[in-house]
């Protein structure tokens, strides 16, 4: 269903579920929190969940599941080798993609490690429509380095382009041309691009790089961890898709890949993972890795509990009226922010609200982490929990100079059918709020800091006393309340 329309003339998304099982929060005084992300040092990834309001910082198994999926887990069938659950997932990804093999791993980073391994060599060049924190730290592991194609339009932060995702087939073709087919293993196109606001590809892009791949004899791998709000908007942007099912959308799309991988921590709602094969000889190549890093070909890491959810999972993936349900709060929600001035990704996509702290806070500079900084910010007054998607989650180039990221992004992710209307309504407030007084906020500077995969385990404090006059004015305008 689209939006329903009140008698007031207001459009709402409207839950179509209901709440069957709850679990209590908390939302700590100001007083606390700042103490809370102090512990942390300045970065969400480091707050305890029971200090935490609203936890967006990801759609990442947190997904709330389904009764059925629930019912599915009873029947799970634990055995080391050889157990249906493992016959009932491969059956349907099968169905789902028509590709004639699949292997199990226990995330989505896991089948990045495996298929790197496998297929990057020192000097090989991987390029992508953008990259994924985890794929990139892969193929640069293995000795590759990432070549990023994505269309100009895709880094634009306010657009109307419906397909903001798509590759740059002139760019690919032109690398090739340069680089040489032999330095490039496989072109790497993401649904759903997570770095850049959840944006969509489009069926017709993906089959250009398709021909552009088979033209040079590269092999296509798709990361499907974010296929599910992709579906959604190729089945409502794209034309020649309109009238095909969200399962024929699914198919075209596997039709034009050699390799599918996803984390089911995403697609399926679940945790777990996958790696969908069309030929054996690649399967061949692949699966010993399996083995040494994963679990028997059968659970890969798993436990059969959540891979029977994964299972349900996806199957509900495929149902036209649950499949929109994120993306139609992700775009009330961008829009009533908008409606209060405040700079966001625009057209609204997948996985969650972005803000843009390059405007934001436009007075910080990207060296002093402006989405960092917002996202600390947002948690103090509010106790929601955001993620830095900008520098911080950048690597240092070899000479220690930053890589300054080439959007500074704060993601307000919205789990599936985890909050309600009223807990999105607090959100927007908050940080309308935080937008009148967006003055009051600088920047945080690294007291630790990790070679890789900084954004998860590094330590930060402002540059300044800025907390505290935020802490102030929040409670000049709030008093007592929280
Ligand atoms: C989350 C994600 C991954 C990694 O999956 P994990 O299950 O977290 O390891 C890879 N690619 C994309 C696009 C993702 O969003």
């Amino acid at each position: 269903m689209d939006h329903i329309k009140l008698f007031s003339g207001e459009k709402i998304p409207l839950e179509m579920h209901k709440v069957m099982i709850v679990q209590k929060l908390a939302l700590q005084p100001i007083e606390k929190r700042i103490d809370f992300i102090k512990d942390a040092g300045f970065n969400t990834f480091l707050l305890r969940n029971r200090d935490i309001f609203m936890d967006m910082l990801t759609d990442s198994g947190v997904n709330a599941m389904s009764d059925k999926q629930q019912a599915a887990m009873f029947i799970a069938d634990d055995s080391y080798a050889g157990s249906e659950t493992f016959y009932r997932f491969e059956s349907k990804l099968q169905s789902l993609f028509g590709m004639k093999y699949v292997l199990p791993a226990h995330q989505g980073r896991a089948c990045e490690n495996i298929i790197s391994q496998v297929f990057v060599e020192e000097g090989s060049i991987i390029p992508m429509n953008y990259h994924f924190t985890t794929s990139k730290a892969h193929v640069t592991l293995n000795g590759g380095t990432v070549e990023e194609l994505i269309i100009d339009e895709g880094l634009k932060v306010s657009s109307s382009f419906p397909f903001k995702g798509n590759m740059d087939i002139e760019k690919l073709k032109k690398l090739i041309e340069r680089e040489g087919r032999e330095k490039i293993p496989f072109v790497r196109v993401e649904a759903g691009t997570n770095l850049i606001g959840g944006q969509p590809i489009s069926l017709g892009n993906l089959r250009e790089v398709q021909k552009v791949c088979q033209e040079n004899d590269i092999l296509l791998v798709f990361d499907a961890s974010l296929l599910g709000d992709n579906l959604h908007f190729i089945k409502i942007r794209e034309e020649q898709c309109k009238n095909m099912s969200i399962r024929e959308i699914t198919k075209k799309i596997a039709d034009c890949c050699d390799i599918i991988y996803f984390s089911a921590r995403k697609l399926g709602c679940a945790r777990g993972g996958g790696i969908c094969i069309r030929d054996k000889e690649n399967y061949d190549k692949m699966k010993g890795l399996i083995t040494l890093y994963e679990g028997f070909l059968t659970y890969g890491g798993m436990s059969v509990r959540e891979i029977e959810a994964i299972t349900v999972g996806l199957e509900e993936t495929m149902d036209e009226e649950i499949i929109n349900q994120g993306p139609q709060f992700i775009e009330y929600m961008c829009h009533e922010l908008q409606k209060a001035g405040i700079p966001v990704i625009t057209p609204p996509g997948g996985l969650g609200c972005h803000l843009d702290a390059k405007q934001f806070v436009s007075h910080i500079p990207q060296e002093q982490y402006p989405a960092g900084a917002l996202a600390a910010a947002i948690y103090i007054i509010s106790g929601i929990r955001s993620m830095e998607r900008g520098t911080i989650s950048e690597q240092r180039k070899p000479d220690g100079t930053e890589t300054l990221a080439n959007m500074e992004l704060v993601r307000l992710a919205l789990p599936r059918r985890v909050f309600t209307l009223s807990q999105v309504k607090y959100v927007i407030d908050r940080i309308s709020w935080l937008y009148q007084n967006r003055n009051l906020i600088e920047g945080l500077t690294f007291t630790s800091e990790p070679e890789v995969l900084r954004f998860f385990f590094g330590r930060l404090k402002p540059v300044s006393n800025w907390t505290e006059k935020l802490i102030k004015k929040f409670k000049q305008d709030f008093g007592d309340s929280l």
